[in-house]
């Protein structure tokens, strides 16, 4: 949305410095109809190196109007080493009169060669309350659906708009069932399912996005903070039997797998090593737990 506004004040014929909001320009922007200003979508997990290609070659074209050509890269994190490198000619030179803005909710996740090229700045994740209205102003989503997305997206609406999708919810709970899996049986049974569903790529990077954001909130769930209503039982037995070094440890693990799957492992192999992993951190706690009662 800022990414928009930002666009707007740059193409804006009426005011100077902001965007007005009401010339045909700024309602273009706005409606997503302005022939200079787009905005770039992944259309699976990973932005592809086409569609980078296409974005330079669209900037590299003649405006329509007078004002700047404005590509805006939604979910920039999501770029691929190839599309990043694709990339770095047009970050370090763009076209003259062309203004590139990457957007990403986890800037972490984007190579350093491009964060280097770009100037970074950082907006504040959205209240809970704010998130709250906006999800349920609408009236197609209950309060409860609302307040547990709005957990999960940790301030981002865009991220409470696709966690509210059917896809979504089952892919939560199969990453709720894995890690109480683990915690309850061992990897034994967590290595049967639903890793064992996760041939492919794109699955198991949202799997491991899923517990990488779980394993936060059973360390919410143990601070004493809200979590959502109805995860209660996993999470708590996830918060009970790990220690604050395997909550660390757990997601640095996590975050490891997903590395790993932007190289070009076998998703398998990096679900299986995962589970492994996260058993080996849980195992010893439950164990010590078991031998004090
Ligand atoms: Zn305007």
């Amino acid at each position: 949305m800022t990414a928009l506004a930002f666009a707007a004040a740059l193409n804006c014929r009426e005011m100077e410095g902001g965007g007005c909001g009401k010339c045909r320009s700024c309602m273009d922007i706005q409606k997503g109809t302005h022939p200079d200003v787009r905005v770039w979508k992944r259309e699976k997990s990973v932005v592809h190196i086409g569609l980078i290609r296409e974005l330079i070659t669209s900037l590299s074209l003649k405006s329509y109007g007078e004002g700047y050509k404005v590509a805006i890269l939604d979910e920039a994190e999501a770029m691929n080493q190839e599309a990043a490198n694709s990339f770095l000619l047009t970050l370090e030179e763009p076209p003259p009169g062309s203004v590139l803005i990457l957007v990403a909710s986890n800037p972490r996740k984007i190579p350093e060669t491009i964060l280097s090229r770009c100037q970074r700045i950082y907006f504040q994740p959205l209240p809970g309350e704010i998130l709250m209205d906006m999800l349920t102003s609408g009236g197609e989503v209950t309060e409860e659906e609302a307040a547990t997305a709005v957990l999960l997206a940790e301030g981002s609406f865009s991220e409470a708009l696709e966690f509210l999708d059917k896809s979504w919810r089952s892919d939560w709970e199969s990453g709720l069932k894995l890690l109480e899996q683990i915690f309850k049986s061992g990897p034994e049974t967590a290595l049967a399912s639903p890793v064992s569903d996760c041939q492919t790529r794109e699955k198991a990077d949202r799997l491991l996005f899923i517990l990488e954001r779980v394993i936060r909130l059973a360390l919410r769930k143990r601070l004493g903070l809200s979590t959502p209503e109805g995860w209660s039982g996993p999470l708590s037995l996830l918060a009970d039997n790990l220690h604050e070094g395997g909550f660390l440890g757990s997601m640095e693990a996590v975050y490891r797998a997903r590395m790993m799957m932007e190289g070009n492992v076998n998703p398998r192999l990096v679900m299986e090593g995962i589970v492994l992993e996260i058993a080996a951190i849980a195992g010893k706690e439950v164990v010590t737990d078991r031998e004090e009662t």
